[in-house]
């Protein structure tokens, strides 16, 4: 075996293409700009602890999660930057109240619920962000509520507004921008607003990667990255300034030979068109290489020549097409990452970037590079 090559699947996450990454989208705002970096979801599939206390050593300024006890993960790892709870719920106050997290209030009944707690446990202005809907129709106040939720908010001393955010729906997609632009409208409408009726400012902010990308006038007070942490921009262009962080790996279980006219994996789907060789990968949907990516939609990389994926993706094990590739059991393999783009491996199977790395089950181990 040669020396860093695998022996068993592994997501190896390579922390200096983390800080490449995250100095490339700095280098993109006013340095005045803060900086929240997206860690939900084992940021986006890695190491939530690792990556988060690689970005507080590089002065990331604000975390987001979606859920809290993500966000209670987090402590547990050590990590003492503000985290914004993007999606909590009110059964979490105390625990997210516990642990210094910031909760994202996004609708009436979770606002209700956020102040009673606070009173409840005789707090003063426990910061929270106000979560509002400019078009993307998911969680938010809308601007017919502001004036109410700012009473409301007026009357309680137990909470403050340190900021206002918004999301756009399609801030990668230019041929969106006209609505894109009509959101950051409102967003700027509807912050002037609130900063009338509460009389006091906050912080704002509305971007996300490809926001900060392409509407670097819609940068506000803070920015929010995930995906362009991680090493994809949503266009080529970005991309290849970008380092994906997150390689997946795995290695050549078995070597099989086969006929021509044999068919390969569950329920046939893939006949041998002559005689043919085939690996077997220890890696399968319940690693999060979903049954989408099967039937030749994709491939892997082995030797640095391409193996497509043959038949259907078992839960544990999957097929590759090895005729034309001089390999042996053994042999390292690179499903995504550094040298195989994750974008088009996903676009390939009709998914994106997200959904594939986000899908890394937990049964694959973790190989932090720094
Ligand atoms: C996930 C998420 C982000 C990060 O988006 P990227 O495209 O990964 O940069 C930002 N803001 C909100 C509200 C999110 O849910």
């Amino acid at each position: 075996m040669k020396p860093n090559q695998v022996n068993e699947t592994l997501l190896e996450i390579d922390l200096n293409a983390l800080e490449h990454n995250y100095r490339f989208l700095r280098s993109l705002i006013h340095k005045n700009t803060l900086f929240l970096g997206v860690v939900k979801a084992f940021a986006y599939g890695s190491d939530a602890v690792a990556i988060a206390k690689k970005l507080e050593d590089l002065g990331v300024n604000y975390f987001a999660v979606a859920y809290t006890k993500e966000g209670v993960n987090l402590r547990k790892g050590g990590i003492t930057t503000p985290i914004l709870v993007l999606h909590p719920q009110s059964v979490h106050f105390e625990t997210l109240i516990k642990n210094n997290l910031t909760p994202s209030i996004y609708s009436n009944f979770v606002l209700d619920a956020f102040i009673n707690k606070t009173q409840e446990k005789k707090l003063q202005a426990y910061p929270i962000h106000l979560k509002l809907n400019t078009g993307l129709n998911r969680l938010g106040f809308d601007e017919p509520e502001l004036e109410n939720i700012a009473h409301k908010i007026n009357q309680s001393k137990s909470i403050r507004v340190e900021g206002a955010f918004s999301h756009l729906a399609a801030s990668e997609d230019l041929s969106e921008k006209a609505f894109t632009l009509q959101q950051i409208e409102k967003f700027t409408q509807m912050c002037a607003l609130l900063e009338q009726k509460l009389t006091a400012s906050f912080l704002k902010h509305l971007c996300n990667t490809s926001g900060i990308i392409n509407y670097p006038e819609a940068h506000f007070d803070m920015v929010r990255s995930g995906i362009g942490l991680h090493g994809y921009g949503n266009t080529p262009e970005i991309d290849k300034q970008l380092i994906p962080t997150a390689t997946l790996k795995t290695i050549i279980s078995q070597i099989h030979t086969i006929s021509k006219g044999e068919s390969v994996s569950y329920n046939r789907k893939f006949f041998a068109p002559k005689t043919m060789r085939t690996a077997t990968l220890p890696l399968g949907h319940a690693d999060g290489l979903n049954r989408i990516y099967g039937l030749e939609k994709t491939n892997v990389l082995i030797h640095n020549k391409l193996a497509p994926i043959i038949g259907n993706v078992c839960m544990d094990m999957v097929m590759v097409d090895i005729t034309d590739i001089p390999c042996e059991e053994g042999d390292e393999v690179i499903v995504f990452g550094k040298g195989k783009s994750a974008e088009s491996f996903a676009n390939n199977a009709g998914t994106i970037s997200y959904e594939l790395i986000t899908s890394v089950s937990q049964r694959v181990k973790r190989k932090i590079i720094s």
